[in-house]
């Protein structure tokens, strides 16, 4: 009744069609290690951006540099060995178990391999504290550092900050870094009893920050263009340091550099420290430890604020409801 439509007519226009159409289909075989970074910087140099060659590299493997990849793990609180200066360049079991850790620790898909996800979070720029100098909350995913440190002060708590006169840059102006940092204080101090003033008296202020490079006296150097951006400490230290070398932004609009932090940002996660939160394993969280280059997270999300309204308690003012509305309509997943 249908010659035309034989089956073997339409198997054969079904062969045409794939011969035809087939080499144009996307190529399904691109190799995911070109998207490590979230920001093309390829060819350069910055810190850990060497590390894009151990992507895929499996266990019992050797290769040169891999010592290196496992300080840094043990930096960061997750390869616990007494000398560090010792690691070898195999792929061994218990390199393995680090990386199971670290990806856990980072809501990272857990494969106990060195793939391209895992390798771009290591890659990406993040703050200098380790991740494992806290002590897990069970049910949230917020947490403290050992011994759980806050502010202790009477009320109405108040705390003052100062910069440091010495160590600065000068190509964002005073007031500008002024007007950042007090919104970002006010973020914290919008979710807990607690004022944050600045004082022109440096020596006496609660919080100290500065901007310093390299090796500046406190056992943390920084390490030059990303890599580590910033590190604060614990309660009641109030050290708040920031990678001089950095490319610090406060609009993307002007400053074109792609590997400009954004200053907000990292001021925001840094306050958290201060305060006493360790970091997070929720991506959106403020508390995150990593943070990719021309990109933004000032706003407080739902785990950053439980998790510092339970060392200080909740400021009168502040509405639950706000945040979960700005969370529900930015569509990302936190732990109520
Ligand atoms: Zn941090
Ligand atoms: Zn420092």
């Amino acid at each position: 009744m249908f010659p035309f439509f034989s089956y073997s007519s339409l198997l054969l226009l079904l062969l045409l069609f794939i011969i035809i159409f087939l080499p144009s289909f996307p190529a399904r075989n691109i190799p995911e290690f070109i998207t490590v970074l979230p920001v093309n910087l390829n060819n350069t140099n910055y810190t850990w951006s060497g590390f894009d060659r151990f992507v895929d590299v499996g266990r019992g493997s050797e290769l040169a540099g891999m010592s290196e990849l496992k300080k840094y793990f043990h930096r960061f609180g997750y390869l616990l060995v007494t000398d560090n200066t010792n690691f070898t360049d195999i792929f061994d079991a218990r390199f393995e178990s680090a990386i199971i850790q670290y990806q856990s620790k980072l809501g990272l898909p857990v494969t106990g391999k060195l793939d391209s996800t895992t390798l771009s979070q290591v890659m990406s720029p993040r703050c200098g504290v380790s991740d494992m100098e806290h002590i897990l909350h069970t049910t949230k995913h917020y947490a403290y550092f050992p011994g759980r440190p806050s502010w202790d002060r009477s009320t109405p708590m108040m705390l003052t900050y100062a910069f440091s006169p010495d160590n600065s840059i000068d190509y964002i102006s005073k007031s500008d870094i002024r007007d950042i940092f007090e919104r970002a204080f006010m973020k914290w101090a919008s979710v807990i009893p607690l004022n944050f003033t600045e004082t022109q008296d440096y020596k006496i202020a609660d919080i100290k920050i500065g901007f310093y490079s390299k090796d500046h006296g406190d056992g943390e150097p920084f390490d030059g263009v990303l890599g580590v951006l910033a590190h604060a400490f614990s309660p009641e230290n109030g050290r708040f340091h920031l990678d001089a070398a950095e490319t610090w932004a406060i609009d993307f609009g002007s400053e074109k550099s792609r590997v400009a932090v954004d200053l907000e940002s990292v001021a925001t996660h840094e306050i958290g420290h201060v305060l006493g939160l360790a970091h997070s394993s929720v991506k959106e969280a403020v508390m995150y430890p990593s943070l990719s280059p021309r990109s933004k997270k000032v706003d407080l999300k739902l785990d950053d604020v439980k998790g510092v309204q339970a060392l200080y308690g909740s400021n009168p003012n502040f509405r639950f409801s706000s945040l979960l509305e700005s969370d529900i309509s930015s569509n990302q997943a936190v732990d109520i």
